[in-house]
């Protein structure tokens, strides 16, 4: 197999860094690097698996003086370290993509918008920016083309709601980090009001990998609907936690916890979190499902950040859902209700649950039927999708044993 990223180690040292992808696409017209984009079958690697080319095919046929691309650096997700990993390694293959989506869809300005607490990120990224700007990557003229783009770098300030694409675009703006409602999308308003693309730091780095090939590598691995591959952080009772890189299909859940990341720390699995916390939990039985959007998604799961987090059978499943549930009450930007209440509503109950022990059946049925309220009607991802892994846990492992 092929590994994309991980396979080299060029990342910190400017003067072995080749920009191979940002020549290669200064010498093609836009509309020919989106083409090679959507070629490559690449989806958004934040979360939600938006085809890129399509996102930045949308930018780029918007007639506007002004549009910027985002880079969403501000990696919440608990469990979730992959991007982390690309900022401190592979810092030039991130700013790289970063550029070349600037080209691709005629934008000028670009953002990196990096989590607060990660501080050597921080320090690598912001160095490396100082680096491009001196060579004449960043700036007018980008390695003599007539091609200009500037870049800033941004820092958070630790709220986890900033990773939503609105909110972050209104902690830019000066403003508190609350969500906006969508529509409009930002590829039509967002910072400024202006046509912007939000990609995830993973995004941008498999671009610039992308570009650097003449051929397409990428929409040859994986599946039809999950091409290339994913950086997958695994973490929790894992005997070898890390980041890895894994071809999409090629793996299911099960060999990526016992063959990647060296098996189960304790006696055996008690479930697995595919994606982060806003995921859905795969019990031991479920294991077996290839590694694609596809296949999570039949399983009623996701493939989400990539931040796998694995709890052994010997773990109290209700102190994590607790933990679970703290964290999205703290978390809520507390702008719309449903959020806002829902959560807090939940956490009284799960609280009461955690005391006790053990759910009724009752107090399961009130937690499906706040979820359903809060996902349908919360206005961003975080209200969507903050008790999905809450009620799986409860759904798979308690329904069967409650008093009625
Ligand atoms: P979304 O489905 O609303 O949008 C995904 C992206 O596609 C957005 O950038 C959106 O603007 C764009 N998009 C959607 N329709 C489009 C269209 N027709 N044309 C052009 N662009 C379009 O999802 P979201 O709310 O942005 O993200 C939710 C995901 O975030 C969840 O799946 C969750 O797993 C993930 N998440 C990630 C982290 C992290 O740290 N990486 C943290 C929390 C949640």
């Amino acid at each position: 197999m092929e590994r994309i990223f991980l396979k080299k180690d060029l990342g910190k040292n400017l003067e072995e860094y080749d920009f191979l992808g940002l020549k290669n696409a200064l010498k093609m017209q836009p509309q020919q690097v989106i083409n090679k984009i959507k070629e490559s079958g690449l989806r958004g690697r934040g979360g939600a698996g938006f085809p890129t080319g399509i996102k930045w095919e949308t930018v780029f046929s918007i007639e506007n003086d002004t549009k910027f691309i985002i880079c969403n650096a501000d990696e919440g997700e608990p469990g979730t370290f992959k991007d982390r990993f690309l900022m401190e390694n592979l810092p030039f293959k991130v700013l790289e993509g970063i550029i070349i989506s600037g080209y691709a869809t005629g934008s000028k300005y670009g953002y990196i918008y990096i989590r607060g607490e990660y501080v050597e990120a921080i320090k690598i990224v912001k160095k490396a920016i100082e680096k491009l700007y001196e060579k004449n990557i960043l700036g007018e003229n980008i390695l003599n083309s007539d091609f200009l783009f500037d870049l800033k770098l941004v820092r958070g300030a630790g709220a986890y709601v900033c990773g939503d694409e609105t909110s972050l675009i209104n902690s830019i703006e000066g403003d508190r980090g609350k969500s906006r409602i969508k529509p409009p999308l930002p590829v039509f308003e967002g910072l400024y009001g202006k046509p912007t693309v939000v990609n995830n730091v993973e995004t941008l780095a498999a671009a610039a990998e992308i570009m650097s090939y003449d051929n397409n590598p990428y929409s040859q691995m994986g599946t039809e609907k999950s091409r290339g591959t994913k950086l997958v952080s695994i973490s929790g009772d894992v005997n070898k936690p890390g980041v890895y890189e894994v071809e999409f299909g090629k793996l299911t859940v099960k060999d990526i916890v016992q063959e990647v990341a060296g098996g189960v720390k304790g006696e055996k699995i008690g479930f697995v979190i595919p994606g982060g916390i806003s995921t859905e939990a795969l019990t031991e039985d479920e294991l077996n499902v290839p590694y694609t959007y596809e296949n999570l998604q039949k399983m009623g799961s996701n493939i989400g950040s990539g931040g796998m987090i694995v709890v052994s059978s010997q773990r109290n499943h209700l102190e994590i859902v607790k933990n679970v549930s703290d964290f999205f009450r703290d978390e809520t930007c507390g702008t719309c209700f449903p959020c806002r209440e829902g959560n807090k509503n939940i956490n009284k109950i799960v609280s009461d649950i955690y005391k006790r022990g053990y759910p009724t059946s009752h107090e399961i049925e009130i937690i499906s039927d706040i979820q359903y309220a809060v996902s349908s009607a919360a206005r961003c991802g975080f209200g969507e999708s903050s008790l999905n892994l809450i009620l799986s846990i409860f759904e798979k492992f308690y329904t069967k044993k409650v008093e009625v």
